[in-house]
């Protein structure tokens, strides 16, 4: 009979990064748990994670890689996949231009240390500015506030839910996203003791989200009003003297006061 080995792993799938237990008998796998030792998500598992043996094991997955040959696929060694990459794409690009490469990033190729490390690199040489990925629609705002005010697009505070007394969040569904650039495994468990040891939650939404659903407070904006309501809260903070003097050199705040109220 043969022997099972258990690895300790991280699923990649998206931010929220939960630690697994994967069981193994050979090259087949027997379970996908999640890793109660795991610090960050004690436990935590979705059922994308539980799939993942379905990709691994998927007889149509593509283990090698495959050159079109008119309407057949013939399997390439590595080394030649790599050189036809290289000559096309040097081909295309000095027949057509930079910009005639486009290049989309899926979310997890941010879960992956090589594209995280390499890929911009890469990107960067290629020198196109057809550039698409998920962070367009989603936070590049969040970028650019956070290089606006502390000098790098990936300087970004992340709100510390395990502590926090009160936390507002304002159109973010974590129970659905496990937290955009917040990385929280089992957000639902960490709101709810946030609640259990005394703090409140409050969720500003459109829509009565599943965040919301769990809140103490739930407040409807409005479609397109939430600048609005930002208006108000700032105008409320400096009109009953709630702000205090920062000892970081600020720019333009008089003017701020004066165009918020
Ligand atoms: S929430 Fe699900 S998909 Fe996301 S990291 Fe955890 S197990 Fe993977």
């Amino acid at each position: 009979m043969s022997e099972t080995t258990v690895h300790h792993r991280a699923c990649h799938l998206c931010e929220a990064i939960c630690g697994l237990t994967i069981q193994t008998e050979v090259e087949r796998i027997l379970s996908i748990k999640g890793d109660p030792l795991d610090p960050f998500s004690r436990g935590h598992i979705c059922p994308k994670a539980v799939a993942l043996q379905d990709i691994q094991h998927d007889p149509d997955r593509l283990r090698r890689p495959m050159r079109r040959q008119g309407t057949q696929w013939q399997a390439i060694e590595w080394d030649d996949a790599f050189a036809l990459v290289a000559e096309r794409l040097a081909e295309i690009r000095e027949r057509h231009g930079s910009n005639a490469v486009a290049v989309y990033q899926g979310n997890p190729s941010v879960h992956n240390y090589g594209l995280m490390t390499h890929s911009n690199y890469f990107l960067g040489l290629l020198k196109t500015r057809n550039r698409f990925s998920a962070t367009s629609v989603d936070q590049l705002p969040h970028h650019l506030i956070s290089y606006l005010m502390y000098g790098h697009g990936l300087l970004l505070p992340v709100p510390d839910i395990d502590h926090t007394d009160f936390m507002l969040i304002l159109g973010g569904n974590p129970l659905a996203s496990n937290g955009s650039i917040m990385t929280v495994p089992d957000v639902e468990k960490r709101l709810k003791t946030l609640r259990a040891r005394g703090g409140t939650l409050v969720v500003v939404d459109p829509r009565r989200s599943e965040t919301a659903a769990i809140a103490d407070r739930h407040l409807f904006v409005r479609p397109g009003q939430d600048a609005a309501l930002l208006f108000g809260l700032l105008n409320t903070l400096f009109e009953e003297g709630l702000t205090r003097a920062t000892p970081l050199p600020v720019d333009g705040l008089v003017e701020v006061r004066a165009a918020i109220a």
